[in-house]
């Protein structure tokens, strides 16, 4: 199919509604991860590229052009909603071609993008804030005020969705922005901003992006005095580093990290319900999902039927080339990532028993990419690094338990808390262990299951803050008290 963002290779940063080199002219290579071929490249930006954009997006935020004007905002983000779905299946197919995804999941998340646009197009006309009357001539208003510049610093794994979980509720609110793509995704990011261009609807300076390393131009970003906030969506590690230096100007973060979610299955569980969404909950992205059910706590009385199943499943998955219609599972996004999950694989296979995959796959036409089977261990030590880190790949820890208390003892046993689920068709039980688990989402027979209207975040390691809903907007505001008296006024 004739697809010209895809043709499109040489891609330039964003800066105050127009296209630029890095300002030294360096650039650097996105390569598809299923054949090794250039997809395209990239500007490779300096520290003071980024430190200019923030001065171009500091200024915007002063002209109060946008952040005063929540009407021209909502249609804004409307107007880009459309150019968007407009240029969906392009976007889709440059997104796989970059990330390695199936194209199936590729056009669901372009979509799941879009929705959130829309979703924050809408609630950028309904930034509330409070009043009170303190005594019968004084009165407090409380506001809700946009932050400033928001450096927005996304990852790899789902470049197009979360740029718009964390940039729509960042604009609705009335920010300025300064987008810090992932090295490996930065031509589909770039794709999305040349639609927002052309909606000619935003006022220059509000959205502005900087490719580049991470400890380069975002590091700048964090550190600049004049970045207010700091939006990060990554690893657990990056994001300690990245509120460490926040802390030094004392900025506002929102950190959505890591997790090492378990989902637990009863042994009245509906297996025939719960073991696609076991699959899907591992497979999906090839395991490269914040949210991943990369744990499956299994009540010992059903485990061997369990394993047998998925076993059976996971062997079925028709593993390839993301441009297929077909294929259900794509490459891992790059060597790094191959590097890792293979180390951690090797752990495991010391650690706990192997079921299934394992190993690398290089037959068929795959022998360019970074493909891996997909894993499955048994009876996995709680200790093991397999249990206790998040790998970012396509591996499934089984850990059996007895009851409740332990399947509860179990799931809370690492130091993240993003996501967990409950498989039971007892629903006291069902509802008694999610509020036991230590989790920002607990899905009740179901999994993954995530939606702009609702608020999804971290406990413990897993972050700070929660993205969408109304508390994904508000995170992006701060709350100024008014104070009038009345008395003085009186004539
Ligand atoms: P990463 O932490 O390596 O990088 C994320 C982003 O941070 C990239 O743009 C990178 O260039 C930038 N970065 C790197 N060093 C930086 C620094 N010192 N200062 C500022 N920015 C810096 O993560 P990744 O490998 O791109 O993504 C995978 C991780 O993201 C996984 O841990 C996954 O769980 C997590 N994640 C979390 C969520 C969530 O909603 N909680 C969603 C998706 C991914």
């Amino acid at each position: 199919m004739e697809n010209p963002l895809y043709k499109t290779t040489l891609w330039q940063n964003y800066l105050d509604g127009a296209w630029q080199q890095a300002s030294d002219g360096k650039s650097m290579e996105s390569l598809n991860p299923a054949t090794g071929e250039l997809v395209a490249q990239v500007p490779d930006s300096s520290k003071q590229d980024a430190r200019d954009a923030v001065m171009i997006a500091k200024k915007a935020f002063r002209s109060q052009d946008w952040a005063f004007a929540p009407e021209k905002r909502a249609q804004a983000l409307y107007a880009w909603g459309n150019r968007l779905e407009a240029a969906s299946e392009e976007l889709a197919q440059l997104l796989t071609a970059e990330s390695g995804k199936p194209i199936r999941e590729a056009r669901y998340e372009v979509g799941r993008a879009i929705s959130y646009l829309r979703y924050y197009a809408g609630a950028a006309r309904t930034v509330y804030g409070r009043s009170t009357a303190l005594s019968s001539d004084s009165y407090s208003i409380l506001a809700r005020e946009p932050v400033g510049v928001v450096a927005v610093i996304v990852p790899w794994n789902f470049p197009v969705t979360l740029l718009m979980r964390a940039l729509a509720p960042a604009l609705a609110a009335g920010n300025t922005t300064v987008i810090k793509p992932a090295e490996e995704t930065t031509a589909i990011t770039l794709a999305c901003i040349r639609e927002l261009h052309a909606t000619a609807a935003f006022p220059p300076g509000v959205v502005n992006v900087v490719s580049g390393f991470g400890h380069v131009v975002g590091r700048q970003l964090v550190e600049d005095p004049h970045t207010d906030m700091v939006s990060f969506t990554g690893g657990s590690d990056t994001g300690r580093e990245v509120m460490r230096v926040a802390s030094e100007t004392v900025k506002k973060v929102s950190l959505e990290l890591g997790g090492k979610s378990a989902n637990i299955i009863f042994d009245d569980a509906d297996l025939e319900r719960a073991l696609p969404f076991v699959i899907s909950g591992i497979f999906t992205n090839a395991g490269q999902l914040c949210t991943v059910g990369s744990r499956l706590l299994v009540q010992d009385t059903i485990q061997a039927r369990v394993i047998d199943e998925v076993k059976c499943r996971a062997e079925r998955l028709r593993v390839g080339n993301g441009r297929d219609e077909a294929t259900q599972m794509g490459p891992l996004v790059s060597e790094v990532q191959l590097q890792r999950v293979s180390g951690y694989v090797n752990i495991g296979k010391q650690e706990a028993q192997l079921i299934t995959g394992g190993n690398r796959l290089t037959a068929n036409g795959l022998e360019q990419g970074y493909f891996f089977a997909p894993t499955i261990f048994d009876n996995a030590p709680e200790s093991s690094p397999i249990v206790q880190e998040e790998i970012f790949g396509p591996v499934l820890a089984v850990q059996p338990f007895h009851d409740e208390e332990e399947a509860v003892a179990l799931a809370n046993g690492t130091r993240y808390g993003l996501a967990a689920a409950v498989w039971s068709k007892n629903i006291d039980r069902a509802l008694r262990a999610s509020r036991r688990l230590e989790a920002g989402t607990v899905w009740i027979n179901s999994y993954n299951k995530l939606a702009p209207e609702v608020e999804t975040g971290g406990y413990k390691e897993s972050g700070i803050g929660r993205a969408s809903g109304l508390e994904g907007l508000y995170d992006y505001t701060e709350i100024k008290h008014i104070y009038i008296e009345t008395e003085g006024l009186r004539e």
